[in-house]
């Protein structure tokens, strides 16, 4: 990949090449790069440069703070963005207030960046419920999502705006409680906080602006849709391979996770067992492993599966 030399926008490329914004760095970074490897994008690893063009591929990336990425999407300045659905939704709450324009397409739900908007007290604090949060100041990054919920409960409230550290404000004397995204909860425990209301829960996702592309835009993403698809289907299925009884496949196929019609191959020098291949879509548990051994499989090997196209 080189960088760009403010060659894209003047040699035609609007219309040719799809233009992608990604989280420069951050928690979507690592996966959203890792995506692209596995669907044949190269892209470099330099993080210093702004815009960069893949390449392999009419692809350009544009390198951004994940709060940047719906209004790049929304203003048409972007194709394409990476974003988690908790940024997505409240720059779409704070554009309508603003009066800016919001319509965009959801293209793909990606399988990463999951976590959870939950409302946090101090641990020693008694919950009943968000009717407890009367009256309070809560510090958040999402003024607009918590402000939601909160009116949905009748619940007046105080929102402190953070975009950082939300998790120390109840101890700093800032606010009563927070609103802040969670993963594991272990930040909120070594802050003297728990969990008490999720208010949202968020995934990344691939959007796209709510216009049609030009054709050969169009085709480089129906190509790069297909081979996101592909990655993200590979990574839950495995090839699952065993010798088997003729007279227990059904109830071998039964049991197989996932599995759409599996072949079976005659083995040679036998006439009562066959070797059956299957994919399955869903992960292969140790327990499916012993019930396929009890029903008289062997040699059952679970391999994973690198690409998967069709
Ligand atoms: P930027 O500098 O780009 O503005 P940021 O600090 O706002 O970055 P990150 O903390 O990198 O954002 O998180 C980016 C997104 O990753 C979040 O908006 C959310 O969708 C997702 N995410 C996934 N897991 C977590 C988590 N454990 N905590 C916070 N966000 C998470
Ligand atoms: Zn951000």
């Amino acid at each position: 990949m080189s960088t760009c030399k403010a060659c894209c926008e003047n040699n035609g490329s609007e219309k040719k090449r799809l233009r992608i914004a990604i989280q420069k760095s951050g928690r979507l970074t690592d996966e959203t790069l890792k995506l692209f490897k596995d669907s044949g994008i190269k892209i470099s690893s330099n993080k210093d440069h702004l815009l960069a063009h893949a390449e392999n591929l009419p692809i350009d990336i544009l390198r951004v703070r994940d709060d940047d990425i719906p209004g790049l999407v929304m203003d048409h300045v972007v194709d394409w963005g990476i974003v988690g659905q908790n940024v997505l939704e409240e720059t779409t709450m704070q554009r309508e207030l603003d009066g800016m324009y919001t319509g965009f397409n959801e293209v793909l739900k990606l399988n990463f960046g999951d976590c959870r908007l939950s409302i946090a007290v101090p641990t020693e604090d008694e919950w009943h419920g968000l009717a407890d949060l009367e009256g309070k100041k809560i510090a958040t990054t999402y003024p607009h999502l918590l402000r939601r919920v909160m009116k949905e409960a009748g619940v007046n409230f105080r929102s402190v705006l953070l975009t950082g550290s939300v998790e120390v404000a109840p101890r700093a004397g800032l606010a009563d409680a927070i609103c802040d995204l969670v993963c594991t909860g272990a930040t909120l425990q070594s802050n003297g906080l728990k969990e008490v209301e999720t208010i949202y829960t968020s995934k990344a996702v691939l959007i796209g602006r709510d216009q049609p592309l030009f054709p050969e835009k169009q085709a480089i993403a129906n190509t790069i849709i297909e081979r996101f698809k592909g990655v993200m289907s590979a990574v839950e299925s495995r090839y699952i391979m065993m010798n088997a009884p003729k007279a227990k496949l059904e109830q071998i196929r039964a049991i197989l996770p996932g599995a759409e019609n599996p072949s079976i191959i005659e083995l040679e020098g036998s006439t009562d067992r066959v070797a059956l291949h299957a994919v399955s879509r869903e992960k292969v548990f140790w327990e499916t492993l012993e019930q396929l051994k009890a029903l008289g499989a062997t040699s059952i090997l679970v391999v994973p599966i690198e690409k998967m196209l069709g």
